[in-house]
Order: structure tokens, then C-alpha cells, then sequence
């Protein structure tokens, strides 16, 4: 699960929020795909149910950890060189204001402003809160709202945890003779919402989107079925 990044503008919460229900959307992708293609190949070796219950249970506990770990690692790493672009911005304001405000001034040009209406907003940011105005053109960041890598590791855990869960359950609820077909109907439909929702949430046609999804989880499903199948058939 990707963090938000923080192209939006620092006003931009409607954006920020958008990203993190993007990200959300596709962990419980990740937890869909990964789990059925789990479930699934097992059911290839096995109809016992608790071999599924196991095989599914430590793959939605190790997928759902290891997007934790990476995401507290990946967001960590993120705030650290935030925090340390801060804190040099700081430095230079502190020793060099003149430059910074000329500086400020260029890249409010660069947007688009004149020259006098970028040298007048520049010199009122400045007044106001110097750091933040930097942090926010320059950088692209909000001092106040680095993004905590607890809650990206939690959000990771959770939105891969529920998306693990379905074809989990799928599997191993139904009746016998029915379990397959349940999951790959259910991991199909699925694939059509993550999929359709994702690109709804990043503004992108949802047509292509939902058909690579698909057509990702059920390459998934087939490659591992066919190996558990062979598996079984070699006796392993
Ligand atoms: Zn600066």
C-alpha cells in the first residue's frame, strides 16, 4: 500500500483523503489477489479444509505483516528526509533570508504570477509563516502533517487483512464440491469493484482498469490451481 504522496497542495484535503482511500482500495487488492491465488493453488493439492483454513489464515497474517513492515518502513524513511528538507530549509532561511525570499518570489513566478503580484505574495508569506510557505511551495509538504508511519503501517495491516479475508472465507465456508467456485466467483467480482473503484478514485477510465485487474487476479487463480493440481498429480 503506497502512502499518500504530497503532490496535492497543503489545502488540498479532499486530494490527500482521495489518496489514502485509493491506497486502501488497492492493499485490499493485494489481500484479495494474494490469498486467493493462496487458497486456490492449495485446493489444487487438497480438499481437507483445514489445510485451507491454515494455508489461507498464514497468508493473510504473513501479507498483511510484511505491507505493515514495508509501510512503516517506506513511511519512516519518507518523514526522515522531510523532516531533514525542513530542518536545511530552516537553516538557509536563518542565514540567507534575502535569497530565500528571491527564491520564493522565482518559483511564484514560475506558477504563473507576475513578477510584482509574486514579489508582493511572497513578501506577505514570508511575514506570515516563512517555513511553512517554503514547505509548501517549495517542497510540497505541510509542516503539521507529516504522514505517521504508525498509521500507514495500521492502515496496510487493515486494508490487506479485509480483502485477505474474502476469498479466505470463500474457501472455506461453503460446502465441499462448492469451494472453488465460490472463491473465483467471489475473487472475480471483487477484482471488478477494487478495480472500477481505484480508478474511479484517481480519475482514470474505470473500462481498462477493471479488465487488467481481472484479468490479474484470475491469471493468479489459474497459475497457482495449476500448480497445486500438479503438484498433487506428482504426488508431493
Ligand atoms: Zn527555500
Amino acid at each position: 500500500m503506497t502512502p499518500p504522496t504530497h503532490d496535492e497542495s497543503s489545502g488540498n484535503a479532499l486530494g490527500a483523503r482521495l489518496n489514502w482511500l485509493r491506497a486502501a482500495v488497492l492493499g485490499a487488492n493485494d489481500g484479495i489477489v494474494s490469498t486467493a491465488g493462496l487458497v486456490v493453488g492449495v485446493a489444487g493439492a487438497t480438499e481437507d479444509r483445514s489445510a485451507l483454513l491454515t494455508a489461507g489464515l498464514a497468508g493473510l497474517l504473513a501479507g498483511s505483516l510484511s505491507m505493515a513492515a514495508g509501510e512503516y518502513v517506506s513511511v519512516s524513511t519518507q518523514r526522515d528526509s522531510e523532516r531533514a528538507a525542513l530542518s536545511e530549509e530552516k537553516r538557509q532561511l536563518r542565514e540567507e533570508p534575502e535569497a530565500e525570499l528571491e527564491e520564493l518570489v522565482g518559483m511564484l513566478t514560475e506558477r504563473g504570477l507576475s513578477r510584482a503580484v509574486a514579489r508582493e505574495a511572497a513578501e506577505q508569506l514570508t511575514r506570515r509563516d516563512a517555513l511553512r510557505a517554503h514547505a509548501s511551495v517549495e517542497l510540497g509538504i505541510d509542516p503539521d502533517e507529516l504522514t505517521n508511519p504508525w498509521h500507514a503501517a495500521w492502515a496496510s495491516f487493515l486494508a490487506f487483512t479485509a480483502g485477505a479475508l474474502l476469498p479466505l472465507l470463500a474457501m472455506v465456508l461453503p460446502p465441499e464440491g462448492w469451494r472453488l467456485a465460490v472463491t473465483v466467483g467471489c475473487v472475480l467480482a471483487a477484482m471488478v469493484m477494487t478495480g472500477w473503484s481505484s480508478a474511479r478514485l484517481g480519475a482514470a477510465p474505470p473500462g481498462p482498469a477493471v479488465l487488467r485487474n481481472v484479468t490479474g487476479g484470475a491469471l493468479a487463480m489459474a497459475v497457482t490451481y495449476a500448480t497445486g493440481t500438479l503438484l498433487d498429480a506428482a504426488g508431493a
